[in-house]
């Protein structure tokens, strides 16, 4: 695909941008920084200051101890239901709490206790390093009675969908995957491996972080069972954001939240000594709600809502097909590989280039043309596309600024720095 790599058909394609005046609503503190690593932590909504505001001088300065009664106790119930229709989840089947490790550690005990009889869990190895952990920190905490049985992937890019469900069996207890894979930016057929999962009578869980925001998903119509997923990246929810769990609603009466605690009580307030969990989704609670950052997490949400997933796709999917027709054109020839699905289909919101000088090229980026992306070892730099703000004029100053760094050699001086976290 031969595209023309000028700065004016950048603008070109700006001006046609029918979610162009989206970005002015979020804060652009330096407007000449171009911010790519909205798939680690989203820029931050305009409403959500106003929000801020709102919350700690009015609720919690004024309110006081009545801002429980006043909407506090609801919040994880209220911001779910919004993320729900994100997801094609009900209202019911949401709710925000905790973090996605934690959530991942609550529904990974609860579905490991569902299918007591079976004793193996699989996963692939692009899986998150905190999904692993996790895990394999069940694994122990129940005894070492399961086996958690990793498929590996053929190119480091590409999830083994097929060697998963060539493994699926009536002693797979549990199928969980990242949908969106955070290094290559891969997504699973997600209702392929539902139904192939269900087929052995294995239940699915999903990590939705690299998706919730930045792909359509459909839990209901995929037959998902399970899910998680985090709030600060693609949601633009904010540092430490609370992060969301799903449960199905014909499960979430058959599943044991493993951290029982007040706030998933039936009676919360009976304070009667013996748990009895609540009736839904609030039972997958434990304790009490960050109420400031959960509260902060609905100005993004909003917007996402109002912009429509569906046309941040279509934007989403542009713009990274423009960006690796650039790389095609300017960066290939220069030794940057592609570490990302080449179809669309198969590709999140973030695009990977890999390069022998990767690191290096990542602090000249960073230090010299104010473009930030983000860095995983060994040599991918990750640049996310988050349509919503994202510009194809960033898209271009990036390709070229990666062009310079590499033609003018200017990654040597950073070569033997330490990694930072970007
Ligand atoms: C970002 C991310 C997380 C984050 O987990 P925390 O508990 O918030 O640290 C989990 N899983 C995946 C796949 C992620 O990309």
């Amino acid at each position: 695909m031969s595209i023309p790599t000028t700065a004016d058909y950048a603008r070109s394609l700006d001006a046609q941008d029918p979610l162009a005046a989206l970005r002015a609503h979020f804060v652009h503190a330096d407007p000449e920084l171009i911010y790519l690593d909205g798939n680690s932590l989203g820029r931050l909504p305009l409403a959500a200051t106003a929000q801020a505001a709102t919350l700690v001088h009015e609720q919690w300065g004024n309110r006081l101890i009545r801002g429980w009664n006043e909407g506090w106790f609801e919040a994880p119930e209220r911001v779910g239901a919004k993320i729900a229709r994100l997801i094609g989840a009900d209202p019911d089947e949401v709710i925000v709490a905790d973090s996605t490790s934690v959530n991942l550690f609550k529904l990974t005990v609860a579905a490991l206790r569902n299918r007591a009889e079976r004793s193996r869990i699989l996963s692939d190895n692009l899986n998150f390093p905190s999904d692993m952990y996790v895990l394999q920190g069940v694994i122990d905490l129940l005894g070492n009675r399961h086996r958690l049985e990793l498929l590996e992937s053929s190119d480091a890019i590409h999830g083994p969908a097929e060697a998963i469900t060539a493994r699926l069996d009536e002693d797979v207890a549990l199928l969980t995957l990242s949908h969106t894979v955070f290094k290559s930016g891969y997504v699973y057929d997600m209702a392929a491996l539902n139904a192939a999962a269900h087929q052995a009578g294995a239940l699915t869980l999903w990590d939705l972080s690299h998706s919730v925001g930045s792909v359509p998903l459909d839990l209901r119509a995929s037959g998902a069972d399970l899910a998680v997923g985090c709030c600060y990246k693609y949601l633009n929810g904010g540092p430490g954001a609370p992060a969301f769990l799903y449960v199905r609603r014909g499960l979430q009466e058959a599943l044991i939240n493993p951290i029982a605690g007040w706030m998933g009580q039936r009676d919360l307030f009976g304070f009667d000594l013996q748990y009895r969990p609540a009736p839904g989704i609030r039972r997958f609670l434990s304790g009490t709600p960050s109420v400031v950052s959960l509260s902060l997490i609905e100005p993004g949400v909003d917007l996402l809502l109002a912009a429509g997933m569906e046309r941040l796709r279509a934007k989403s999917v542009q713009q990274s097909e423009y960006l690796i027709a650039l790389w095609e054109q300017l960066l290939a020839p220069l030794g940057f590989t592609l570490n990302s699905p080449r179809d669309p289909a198969q590709r999140g919101s973030h695009v990977s280039l890999g390069h022998q000088f990767g690191l290096g090229i990542d602090l000249a980026l960073i230090r010299e043309f104010k473009v930030l992306p983000d860095f995983r070892p060994p040599d991918n730099l990750r640049l996310g596309i988050a349509p919503i703000y994202n510009s194809f004029g960033e898209i271009h100053q990036a390709v070229t600024a990666l062009q310079r760094i590499v033609a003018e050699e200017r990654y040597a001086p950073y070569m033997h720095e330490a990694p930072v976290v970007t």
